[in-house]
């Protein structure tokens, strides 16, 4: 599997440090709004590389956080009168329906900077320690300089930054030795958020944050770090530096980063009025269309959206998920028994379409090159599957397209909705499993209806039960 490095600026054969293991770190949301379809980029991208590595039988522990302490959260505590807690909260909730509706797995870990305090003051103190940090009136800066690697992963030149960073010395930070220097730990405005640390009572930057959960969560040394290309500098270089300053060894082996999304060819603003938070094309679309749209593009090339393209996402998903639908219909009507002599030559060339898919996914997750092996799939199947095959036949090339699918994390099979009478059938069949202290299958019950969509309340008037 060959993996594009922004370090090396290369496509890299992928070989995690422990075999059989992936640690993986993906920058996540301020949260003080719903999230945009821009955030949704990474996060779709990022779960599609986790999927295929789970589908290639590596083990991923998956970190991706959320930034519950920034400017823009204490301005919208403010504008609403409430805590910044109680935004953070709030957006968080909200970010992870978002991520649900989008089929995007709850991250192995999604640690909160909050949380971490601790963790982001003995970093601090550590760089101190060693030289790489200093204390001004309770703030404390990074020394860029002294890391000399700085600019290896931006391939930035530490001069030219300082050609153009001059103007910093006239924004209120006089107080640093350099203007390349960033801050890690800066005291509290009145009315903001506080923690207390050996220099003031204030809060961690943002870059510190990452360095910390990542080492936290997954070690000092970790395989991929990834996120979307606005983050290459300074974030993930600030990053870089102060995990390495701090741990003495390389923080990550492979830098991914994915370009931009932008609408009708334009940069994604608030003030151009060209904007999208995810909830709102969630009430025009089913979301998976969104993931679908989303991986019709390789992950590295600028994305442009627009209703057209939607439409057709839409039509392209509606091709497959047909498909799928029909081969259902054709295995229930097909005939028993073992498949024939053709039909199993024909299942290998079936396979044939899995590793086209394969192949794609494994140059870098050229998901665009993987949906077109679908496709094919899908073409096959369309013209070469019909009642006269045997039931094994159909249901295979079916699993097959649902299979593929699903690795992308697109769901192609429609759920059967469960009838009342069916669902008041199974809540009566978990009372008598209750009665008769068989725990076992009424949890089993209770989570078939929560597949279904369907959530069982005990209250004191009995069972009540709702749809999702
Ligand atoms: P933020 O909340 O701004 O820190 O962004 C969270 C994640 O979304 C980061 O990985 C950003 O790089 C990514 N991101 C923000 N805007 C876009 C966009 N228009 N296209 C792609 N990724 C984006
Ligand atoms: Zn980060």
């Amino acid at each position: 599997m060959k993996v594009y490095n922004t370090q090396s600026k290369q496509k890299e054969e992928f070989v995690p440090l422990v075999p059989g293991k992936v640690s993986m770190y993906v920058c996540g949301p301020t949260v003080y709004n719903f999230i945009h379809i821009g955030n949704a980029r990474p996060m779709i991208v990022f779960d599609t590389v986790r999927r295929y590595m789970e589908h290639k039988g590596y083990e991923v522990n998956y970190v991706s956080n959320f930034t519950d302490v920034d400017d823009k959260i204490i301005a919208k505590a403010n504008e609403e009168g409430v805590t910044a807690q109680e935004i953070s909260e709030r957006y968080i909730a909200e970010c992870k329906k978002d991520m649900a509706a989008m089929n995007v797995k709850p991250a192995t870990t999604h640690p909160l900077a909050t949380q971490e305090i601790d963790g982001m003051i003995d970093m601090i103190s550590t760089l101190i320690e060693k030289g790489y940090a200093y204390n001004v009136d309770g703030t404390v800066y990074f020394r860029t300089r002294k890391f000399s690697e700085y600019g290896k992963l931006s391939h930035k030149n530490l001069d030219d930054l300082r050609a153009g960073n001059r103007s910093l010395l006239v924004t209120g930070e006089d107080q640093k030795e350099d203007p390349l220097d960033f801050v890690l730990w800066k005291p509290k405005k009145e009315g903001e958020p506080y923690w207390k640390s050996p220099w003031s009572d204030g809060r961690p930057g943002w870059h510190i944050e990452c360095s910390v959960m990542s080492k936290k969560y997954l070690g000092e040394e970790i395989d991929i770090h990834a996120g979307g290309e606005d983050l290459i500098f300074p974030h993930h270089e600030n990053e870089i530096a102060q995990s390495e300053c701090c741990n003495g060894k390389v923080f990550a082996r492979y830098w991914l980063h994915n370009a931009f999304l932008n609408i009708d060819n334009r940069k994604m603003s608030k003030s151009l009025g060209n904007f999208f938070t995810v909830r709102e094309i969630s009430e025009k679309y089913d979301l998976q269309v969104l993931r679908f749209f989303m991986l019709s593009a390789h992950y590295r090339s600028p994305l442009n959206f627009s209703a057209e393209l939607m439409e057709s996402s839409k039509n392209a998903l509606d091709r497959i998920k047909n498909a799928v639908s029909n081969l259902g219909y054709i295995s229930a009507a097909a005939k028993d028994g073992d498949m024939s002599e053709a039909e199993k030559a024909a299942l290998a060339e079936v396979n044939g379409f899995e590793t086209k898919f394969d192949e794609a996914m494994d140059d870098d997750f050229n998901t665009a090159d993987a949906i077109a092996a679908i496709f094919e799939l899908v073409k096959y199947a369309n013209s070469n599957v019909s009642s006269e095959n045997t039931k094994a036949f159909a249901g295979a090339v079916r699993d097959e397209i649902i299979k593929l699918c699903d690795i992308l994390g697109l769901i192609v099979e429609e759920k059967e909705e469960l009838l009342d009478e069916e669902i008041e059938k199974l809540i009566e069949e978990r009372q008598a499993a209750r009665k008769a202290k068989n725990f076992a299958r009424a949890d089993e019950i209770r989570n078939e209806l929560l597949e279904k969509g369907i959530t069982l309340l005990d209250t004191r008037e009995g069972v009540k039960w709702k749809r999702a």
